[in-house]
């Protein structure tokens, strides 16, 4: 007969801590305690096979459930002493809901359960206390009408229904607000036949007698929240898969509720905000649990328990440690106490913020709870850029007033004075203001505004827009997507919340939380930022900042793959290198052309309708290139730099209103109309698609040339300097080897000839982007020439879906409400499909190649998810943006020690 039912108890314990699948969070915590000998009320657990049943067979129950049930109330009673629906001496439960991790969305706990007129009768008579057996039936009949019963608000209610009964009743007899805990006997059972009155009203039903019925009415409630909408909500927002179930806790009541000797709270064996080991939590007297959560009354800090009932105290300390010796971890845990008597009624590992997590991994570590390697897995990869991010100032928030919300892109805090143009914020950070970059969306051509900013605001995209993207790569916070912007570039304003902005008007952004507020609220930089990056020598004494480094130490011991970065300049290689990346696995060149008045020598190169022209236009350009080569050579002092030649389509580059045509035309001294043609020459449909990456340097070889030489020349002057230089150059976009040979060749000539005139000799690699899909299925092939892949994970998502990126916006928030897609495949690599691309080239450019370096630089290489996969596939380095590298670091050492076990 298969086992339903699992008890637990002082006696008998079936289950334990490591069943969560089949016994629910709440389940295995219960029976894990009652294992190290904890005070847990006895009870059983119903498992989650049951409610998969359940929904499998129209709703009902197996067979063999009722009498599993039966024999547990017998076990209950067996060690209570007391019998369920007894007229001399009752036994109550408490019916709780227990999902692998507590969610909410599911029933509400029902407390008191066994309860009717005649037992109230019997608890009443064998407490000697009527006041409680009566505020355990108001109680019991109050939740078991609103969750099993359905009595609830309805549309257009601001009350509880049962809460406004129970004002009502306060106001008749005392006209006036009273606490409940002053409601006489009298007033409970006045409450218990006004709150039957409301069932039979609202539910139609008279309120159950059998405590029997009771359980199992209560018992399908639990089971039917597991599709209830909220449920169905919570589920989707995180990934839990629907066939989980839930498990059901029937469980003998202990009471809070008896008077002055007794409470009931919650707590944390450590501060789960901050991370300081200390008893952290809140009690009600005379409460039962609900209370506490509930709002109704406000608790007290834990340790003024000391106060009022110092043995409960000193008991509940002793469990505290017993708690975190066994779990080895910080605990979140329940308890009530009963004339002075303590009882445990939940534990589980205790949410944290980032801060907190370092902290206690920190002193576990110290105090030998915990190896390093533990403490290590501690720290969630995905929170950690929490610790770089600037703060606020706490109090200062909570003040200002929210007037919008958009995507936290970018975390964060920032406050500046709105500009809605790069060129104005450009002038205003000149003159020393704290800008804010206003934006419907952004462009490339915003760049020089999103570095001069403190902060980015766009009311148009989502977490993989351009905003967004640049702002990680540069460590800016970001708050993108925030709709109810409206900004009017022509007027220069923006308009929310009914006020209206004006440029130079303070706004400030949370881009941890996506929040905007109005004026200026107080920042200031994380320890760790301070410390690494502007070298802030009392930052680096810091608990914060000295932690987190230590974090990194144990990083880089435990990690098989490295950790690059994508940059594009040296301060970006200075910052990336700070954070511990070892090179950098993806330079774009194109960045370097919007800088200043290059890009009027970039339009001249792309306008020129003669190859001597062209190059005319590309000599100019040959400098700029080589300058910011050698600038972040010298930055990466001998680490390896990914350099990526030309990649985006042309027209990109081009002024694309007939004012920037006008204008250029008078700087390069030709008709604007000449340019207007060859701006329409060069229009594509689908550009992404189109002449761009190494399709770019096989129509125009003099660009490869250029960038080529730049690169040497560049190389040869530093490495003089006595710098150690390894450029590996990659070309973008590879589907056929061909298109490789091609390029090798010119790259192979110039590495030559610059070699030749400087008389020095450089190491040097070449190799490709993995980005489309006949490049991964012909790996073989082209790793005959590539001496290197590294995985364009954007790009291979996008084509190897079909699904544009900028596009999929509009559907793919849709997608992921139907469960075609359990994660956006831009921020998570989609591993089934495009995964299978990866491996697919692996195990075939390896094959031919046995020594073949591979990497990944798309925006996957900073997700802490995607980075568990590349471990698994075996790359060599991931690569990820510079304020990313600690994420991906901390990423990449915990997939090694999880691929270990
Ligand atoms: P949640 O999942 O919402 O935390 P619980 O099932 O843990 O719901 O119940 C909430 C509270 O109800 C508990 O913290 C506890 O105070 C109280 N409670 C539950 N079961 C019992 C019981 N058997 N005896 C006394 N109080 C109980
Ligand atoms: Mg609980
Ligand atoms: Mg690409």
């Amino acid at each position: 007969m298969a086992k339903y039912v699992y008890l637990f108890g002082k006696t008998k314990t079936d289950g334990k801590g490591s069943m969560k699948p089949l016994l629910g969070g709440k389940g295995a915590g219960l029976a894990e305690m009652c294992r190290i000998g904890l005070p847990v009320p006895p009870g059983f657990t119903i498992t989650t096979e049951v409610c998969t049943y359940y929904y499998d067979h129209k709703r009902t129950y197996p067979s063999s459930l009722k009498a599993q049930m039966q024999a547990g109330l017998a076990s209950i009673e067996k060690q209570t002493g007391k019998k369920f629906g007894d007229s001399k001496n009752p036994l109550l439960v408490s019916v709780r809901s227990g999902a692998r991790d507590s969610m909410p969305g599911m029933m509400d706990t029902i407390l008191n359960l066994g309860l009717n007129d005649q037992t109230v009768e019997a608890l009443a008579k064998k407490t000697g206390n009527p006041r409680f057996a009566w505020d355990c039936y108001r109680r019991f009949v109050q939740m078991y009408g609103d969750v099993v019963l359905g009595v609830q608000k309805r549309a257009g209610e601001d009350h509880e229904p049962f809460e406004v009964v129970i004002e009502k009743l306060k106001h008749d007899r005392y006209h006036r607000d009273i606490e409940d805990t002053k409601l006489t006997p009298e007033d409970l059972k006045e409450l218990v036949v006004r709150f039957k009155a409301l069932v039979k009203e609202r539910a139609g039903k008279d309120f159950r007698a059998s405590p029997w019925d009771q359980l199992m009415g209560a018992v399908g409630a639990v089971f039917g929240s597991w599709m209830n909408d909220r449920a169905i909500v919570y589920r989707r927002k995180y990934n839990i898969p629907s066939e989980w179930g839930t498990a059901v806790n029937v469980q003998a009541m202990v009471y809070g509720n008896t008077g002055d000797k007794s409470g009931s709270g919650v707590a944390f064996t450590r501060n789960p905000a901050n991370g300081v080991k200390e008893f952290y939590g809140e009690f009600l007297i005379n409460a039962q649990g609900e209370d506490v959560v509930a709002g109704v009354r406000t608790p007290e800090p834990v340790a003024q328990l000391k106060k009022h009932l110092p043995k409960a105290f000193a008991e509940l300390d002793r469990i505290r440690q017993t708690l975190e010796k066994h779990f080895k971890d910080v605990q979140d845990f329940e308890f009530t106490i009963e004339e002075g008597t303590v009882y445990m009624l939940q534990t589980r590992n205790g949410k944290r913020t980032a801060m907190a997590a370092l902290k206690f991994s920190m002193d576990m570590f110290k105090e030998k709870l915990i190896d390093w390697k533990t403490a290590v897995m501690r720290n969630p990869a995905d929170q950690l850029d929490q610790l770089l991010a600037p703060v606020f100032d706490i109090a200062e928030a909570a003040k200002a007033a929210t007037i919008a919300t958009g995507l936290p892109a970018g975390p964060g805090a920032a406050s500046g004075q709105i500009y809605l143009n790069a060129d104005r914020a450009v002038q205003a950070a000149d003159r020393k203001e704290a800008v804010l970059l206003v934006r419907v969306e952004t462009s490339p051509e915003d760049l020089r505004g999103m570095i001069a900013a403190e902060g980015i605001l766009t009311a148009r995209g989502g977490v993989s827009s351009h905003a967004a993207l640049v702002a990680r790569q540069m460590g800016k916070v970001c708050v993108c997507g925030a709709a109810a912007l409206d900004v009017d570039y022509q007027a220069r304003t923006v308009k929310v919340d009914g006020k209206t902005f004006k440029e130079g008007d303070w706004l400030s952004i949370d881009g941890t939380a996506g929040k905007v507020f109005a004026g200026r609220v107080p920042t200031a930089p994380s320890e760790i930022v301070a410390g690494l990056i502007e070298g802030d020598e009392s930052a680096r004494k810091t608990e914060k900042f000295k932690s987190f480094q230590q974090l990194m130490k144990w990083c880089s011991q435990a990690t098989r793959m490295s950790v690059r970065t994508n940059a594009d300049t040296p301060e970006q290689t200075r910052n990336a290198i700070a954070f511990g990346a070892v090179g950098i696995g993806l330079c774009r060149t194109e960045h370097m052309f919007f800088e200043g008045d290059r890009i009027d020598a970039m339009r001249e190169m792309i306008l020129a309708d003669t190859l001597d022209a062209r190059k005319a236009a590309l000599a100019k350009l040959l400098p700029y290139q080589r300058d910011d080569f050698a600038g972040i050579f010298r930055a990466l002092n001998g680490f390896p730099a990914t350099i990526r030649f030309l990649d985006p389509p042309l027209h990109e580059f081009l002024p694309n209103t007939p004012e920037q045509q006008r204008e250029l035309a008078k700087k390069l001294g030709i008709s604007s109309e000449r340019i207007r043609t060859r701006v329409e020459q060069l229009h594509e449909i689908n550009p992404m698609l189109g002449l761009r990456g190494c399709r770019l340097g096989i129509d125009f070889p003099e660009i490869s040339e250029m960038q080529a030489r730049a690169v040497f020349e560049a190389a040869a002057l530093v490495q003089k300097d006595g710098v150690k230089v390894r450029p590996e150059i990659m070309i973008p976009l590879v589907g056929f080897k061909k298109e490789l040979d091609l390029q090798l060749e010119i790259v192979h000539r110039v590495a030559g000839d610059v070699q030749h005139e400087q008389k020095v000799k450089f190491n040097y690699m070449v190799g490709t982007m993995i980005e489309v899909p006949r490049g991964a299925l012909t790996a073989d092939e082209i790793a005959q020439s590539a001496e290197f892949f590294s995985f364009g994970t954007n790009d291979l998502t996008q084509t190897g879906l079909g699904m544009s990126r900028d596009d999929s916006g509009s559907f793919l928030p849709h997608y992921a409400e139907l469960e075609i897609v359990k994660n956006n495949p831009f921020a998570t690599i989609d591993t089934t499909g495009v995964g299978q691309l990866v491996q697919i080239a692996v195990t075939k450019g390896r094959a031919t190649r046995k020594n073949l370096k591979l990497g990944i630089c798309g925006e996957h290489g900073g997700d802490p998810d995607s980075i568990r996969f590349f471990e698994k596939v075996g790359l060599d380095y991931v690569s990820a943006s510079p304020f990313r590298v600690p994420v991906a670091r901390l990423a990449a050492a915990q997939a090694a020690i999880a691929g270990k076990k």
